[in-house]
């Protein structure tokens, strides 16, 4: 569709009327897009981008659905609305099939966005606890360079205090530990070894803090946001088995885990593990409908149902969670990901990019090159030896530079304290090999141009 009217007007607009988040305001950095097909986003001057990021590490499917588009017009038309404090025919479908993708017995709440679907799983943890015999269970472990959402109490289980501390105080009762960084690991350099005394750190916290006092273990599989952080296979059965010691719930964030993005159906399957909650969002609609889900074992869940005290049952209600008809796009959302084997996709994919990204080692500041699936990320040093992060204004030149020539990465943000210099990639997982060639190539020619 042509704009109707003129860039510069719609910036000017743009700039009197819209908060954006997380940046500065700068007119020439704001692109306005316009339209959107396959990994391709056009801007309102008809440029063309591969989108790398997938928006928000978010449109796993690709953009140009169609039929995401009619599924959502015809519930909108059918149903557009009821609250899930009672239930409709989408949700109850869709409950079913996230059983079908998690492959276990979990009961699903609803609600709107990553930041909820993680508050929720702390209220429910907390009052979980509340309702046994370990009523003194409210505290959260977490990692340092986490990200779990925006509101105050995911805010505070976060790991990035550069975006919290403006907001204090925070919800209460989160304390934090080393995330498994192998590359720049404060404990041994091996991979294994590295990951075994950060899960250890995790057993020490937890008898240090009390054990009594902590309901829950929250973690991304893998820490994407904190700068693609890959764990050894063994580090999250690790972290299961020291959470089953002390009595500690395991809560893992698949909000960008989810739904393909690492080469499974969740980042936790990698680890043979099961966690006790699971949150979602993102990919669970590929971003054609703001949708998110707290997935809760049955045996949690039972505790709440089947208690006859006076308000033992969930406390918590989400006006537009699980509307019917993001959960009818989630629905279509996932076929399409069956249908066109998506999964494997990423994880073949993923895995030829990675290969293909090796050949940047020779570069005198590419520390370090990692992912699972199409997770990538590129650590961008000013020395090999020392491994000093390379200055972010240089990091911003690659991501910069790869714009200019049409192709949209990320990199760390610079609430990841220190460690703003990795180059982040999560494209959709429709893409092609052809695509990938295209994006390394021109990613080589933005890290030869540092
Ligand atoms: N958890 C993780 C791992 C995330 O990356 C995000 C968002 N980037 C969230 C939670 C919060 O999701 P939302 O922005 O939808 O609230």
């Amino acid at each position: 569709m042509e704009p109707t009217i003129k860039k510069e007007d719609l910036l000017e607009k743009d700039e009197k009327y819209l908060w954006h988040g997380m940046k500065r305001y700068n007119p020439s950095s704001t692109m306005i897009s316009t339209k959107a097909d396959g990994i391709w986003i056009t801007d309102i001057d008809g440029n063309k981008f591969l989108d790398a990021q997938a928006g928000l590490w978010c449109v796993n499917v690709g953009y140009g659905r169609d039929e995401l588009a009619d599924v959502c017009a015809q519930q909108l038309k059918e149903m557009p609305y009821y609250p899930l404090t009672q239930s409709h025919i989408p949700g109850i479908k869709l409950s079913e099939k996230l059983n079908e993708w998690l492959g276990d017995d979990y009961v699903i709440f609803y609600s709107n966005s990553g930041s909820e679907a993680n508050e929720t799983a702390f209220k429910i943890a907390r009052q979980y606890y509340q309702q046994t015999d370990a009523p003194n269970r409210y505290k959260f472990i977490s990692r340092y360079r986490s990200y779990h959402g925006s509101t105050l109490a995911t805010l505070a289980a976060g790991g990035q205090n550069q975006r919290a501390y403006k907001y204090e105080p925070l919800a209460s009762g989160f304390v934090h530990i080393t995330p498994p960084d192998c590359y720049r690991s404060p404990f041994t350099h091996e991979n294994e070894q590295c990951c075994h005394q950060a899960a250890d750190e995790l057993d020490r916290t937890i008898t240090w803090e009390i054990k009594e006092t902590i309901a829950g273990f929250i973690m991304e599989p893998i820490i994407t946001g904190g700068g693609i952080l890959v764990p050894h296979d063994s580090y999250m059965k690790k972290v299961r088995e020291i959470c089953d010691k002390h009595g500690v719930l395991l809560i893992a964030d698949e909000v960008i885990n989810g739904f393909g993005r690492t080469g499974k159906p969740f980042g936790f399957m990698h680890y043979d593990v099961k966690p006790d909650i699971i949150t979602m969002a993102k990919g669970l609609t590929s971003g054609y409908m703001p949708l998110a889900a707290t997935a809760v074992k049955r045996d949690i869940y039972e505790k709440f149902k089947t208690s006859t005290k006076e308000y033992d049952h969930f406390r918590h209600v989400n006006t537009f969670g699980g509307s019917p008809a993001a959960c009818a796009v989630a629905i279509r959302n996932l076929e399409i990901m069956e249908e066109e084997h998506l999964v494997t996709n990423a994880a073949n994919l993923g895995e030829y990019l990675l290969a293909e990204l090796q050949e940047l080692y020779t570069h005198p500041n590419v520390g370090d090159i990692r992912g699972k699936g199409l997770l990538a990320g590129i650590e961008l040093v000013k020395d090999k030896q020392t491994k000093e992060p390379i200055d972010e204004t240089i990091a911003a030149g690659v991501v910069n530079y790869c714009r200019k020539r049409g192709i949209i990465i990320g990199k760390t943000s610079d609430t990841v304290a220190g460690y703003n210099n990795i180059i982040t990639m999560s494209p959709p997982l429709s893409i092609s090999r052809d695509e990938i060639n295209y994006l390394v190539t021109i990613l080589k020619d933005a890290i030869a141009a540092i």
